[in-house]
């Protein structure tokens, strides 16, 4: 496991790397929840993890709280639907991480998220919220340590793929909660917002564990997707390619 400096440089980098994602992103967020919401996502998220990653720079503090701290000013900063949701769950599930991040306590501290976003906004599985990327993606990471035994990044990069599928999952559904449920059926064939900054997010995150894990693993966080086949397999598709 990364000594307490690294998994410190860890966090404030991944929470700047998040940061420049959303600013990047706030059009496309923007564009996805005016089709069904009301077209804050993007600049909320950009405007409160930029002040989250401000807020973690230079800050000596344990990795637990960087992370509640991470929490605390995205609940003071986004507003709507996803700054207690994002920032609440955050700063709740930050208590995982009493004893530092380990591969052990991620998953610890992504089970708590997910239940805590859960337990806040009320939405199950296929509501069209961030529940449906979160669910597969929480799911898919404590398997592939806990069942599969495959390294955190490898996890991660399935993590990361599933809740891909589960950002395209949002699109047929109806929506149950939050402000894309006042459009009943006509929230069918839209993508959900919030399912797809959390899919951004762990991009982001998978990219800055890759730099700071002594791990063997090589992702591509722009294509998360793990090939079906075995290399044999991939080698013979390239032959004949
Ligand atoms: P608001 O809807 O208040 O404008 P945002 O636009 O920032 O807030 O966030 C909208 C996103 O929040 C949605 O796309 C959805 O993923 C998520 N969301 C809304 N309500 C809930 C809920 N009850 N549970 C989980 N996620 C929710
Ligand atoms: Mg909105």
């Amino acid at each position: 496991m990364v000594d307490e400096t690294t998994q410190r440089a860890a966090i404030v980098a991944a929470t700047r790397a998040v940061a420049d994602r959303m600013e990047a992103e706030k059009s496309h967020l923007t564009d996805l929840d005016s089709a069904i919401g009301d077209a804050d996502h993007g600049s909320n998220l950009a405007r409160g993890f930029r002040a989250a990653a401000d807020a973690v720079e230079d800050d000596e503090s344990t990795p637990e709280e960087l992370v509640k701290k991470i929490g605390v000013t995205l609940i003071s900063k986004v507003g709507g639907a996803a700054g207690p949701l994002y920032g609440g769950s955050i700063m709740s599930a930050s208590q995982t991480l009493e004893n530092g991040l380990t591969t052990d306590t991620s998953v610890d501290f992504a089970e708590a998220y997910l239940e805590k976003v859960q337990d806040r906004g009320g939405a199950q599985l296929g509501a069209k919220t961030m529940v449906d990327a979160l669910t597969p993606a929480v799911h898919t990471y404590k398997k592939s340590i806990e069942v599969d035994d495959l390294p955190p990044l490898t996890a991660f990069a399935k993590a990361t793929a599933a809740a891909e599928h589960g950002v395209e999952y949002t699109v047929p559904l109806r929506a149950q909660k939050g402000r894309a449920s006042f459009l009943g059926w006509r929230s069918v064939g839209h993508q959900d917002p919030g399912a797809t900054s959390t899919w951004f997010i762990m991009q982001e995150l998978l990219e800055v564990a890759d730099e700071y894990l002594e791990d063997e693993t090589d992702v591509d966080a722009r294509s998360p997707t793990i090939p079906e086949e075995t290399p044999d397999e991939l080698e013979d598709k390239e032959e004949t390619a």
